[in-house]
């Protein structure tokens, strides 16, 4: 793994041509560095973005044009859904739909989620598949570790970096990966001259975080398989989501009350927004998602603290509610 490399430009060659890295805008070795890195692990051509939202953002604008819907998956990361809103006055539509079945006919992009953030549901990627539309799995919760969707006949995954892939709370960054190396090139395209454009600090990190996402994600997925079997045994739970891979576990308890009180009493656990990172962080999504979610609803994203630590922590802020 190369130092980062800062530069802007690099100089031409002898005869005054451009070499590979000419402007940083239309790429820096730190991210084509990471970049391949990430091709490996999905099995594709990657391509890295300023944020997760920032991929969504420029895989619907390259792909899709004025009147065409996307068939959007219910339940998954509320920011999708707010982005494509924000496409709305351009004449983009969506959908939902509910992932574990058929996508509708008539959409022109299917956006599944492996599993949703924070319902938890896993899509039907051979349902997907069989449609006609272009699919994109946001695999950000089960990462490449646990799941690879274009080996289930997605034609894109997109990946928040920023979650278990850089995985230490410490860099923002996005992630496509596409099955088609000739469309990633017309994205590449796209992307600088949208400039929707990751920096080389945060790909240094996300090379960083990739040298042990394999042991991260496997503890974290043993942990959390742990807790939640503990979570759905305990009077004051309600209602426990886990789809029995990844970190990530959301919970209900009695009403919104009783989640503030919950969230507010952990010692261990921080009361932070946010999954995959090493520290464990819990929150109530109703304050960010209103009635889409149960007022009760706890999202926890197990880190790698002793699982013990953690139910001991989990189990006196219960108490509370
Ligand atoms: C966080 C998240 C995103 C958005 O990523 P950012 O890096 O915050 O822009 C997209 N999808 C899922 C499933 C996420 O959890």
């Amino acid at each position: 793994m190369s130092n980062v490399d800062r530069s802007t430009i690099w100089p031409y060659d002898e005869r005054g041509e451009p070499r590979a890295f000419f402007y940083q805008r239309y790429g820096d070795p730190t991210s084509s560095e990471a970049e391949a890195r990430l091709g490996e692990l999905d099995g594709g051509s990657a391509l890295l973005f300023p944020s997760g939202a920032g991929a969504t953002s420029a895989l619907v604008l390259s792909l899709l044009k004025p009147g065409d819907t996307i068939a959007l998956a219910a339940g998954c990361y509320f920011g999708t859904g707010v982005t494509f809103q924000a496409f709305e006055r351009w004449g983009l539509r969506y959908v939902e739909f509910d992932q574990t079945g058929p996508p509708p006919e008539g959409v022109q992009l299917i956006w599944v989620e492996a599993p949703s953030n924070p319902f938890l549901t896993m899509p039907d990627l051979e349902a997907a598949a069989a449609h006609p539309a272009p699919v994109v799995v946001d695999a950000t919760v089960a990462t490449p570790i646990l799941l690879r969707p274009l080996e289930h006949g997605a034609d894109f995954v997109v990946h928040s970096a920023t979650k278990y892939l850089a995985g230490h709370d410490d860099a923002l960054l996005g992630a496509v990966i596409c099955r088609d190396a000739g469309i990633a090139d017309e994205l590449r395209t796209f992307r600088g001259r949208a400039g929707i454009v990751a920096a080389p600090d945060a790909a240094w990190l996300l090379l960083r975080g990739l040298k042990t996402l394999e042991v991260r994600v496997l503890r974290q997925s043993a942990t959390a398989a742990d807790i939640a079997a503990r979570l759905a045994a305990h009077p004051k739970v309600e209602t426990v989501r886990y789809p029995g891979l990844g970190g990530l576990i959301s919970f209900d308890v009695e009403g919104g009350e009783a989640a503030r009180l919950v969230e507010t009493s952990t010692r261990l656990i921080e009361n932070a927004t946010s999954l995959g990172g090493t520290a464990s962080v819990m929150e109530s999504r109703r304050r960010w998602e209103g009635e889409r979610v149960p007022a009760g609803l706890l999202r926890l994203s197990i880190g790698l603290e002793e699982p013990d630590a953690i139910w001991a922590d989990l189990s006196q802020a219960l108490a509370h509610a």
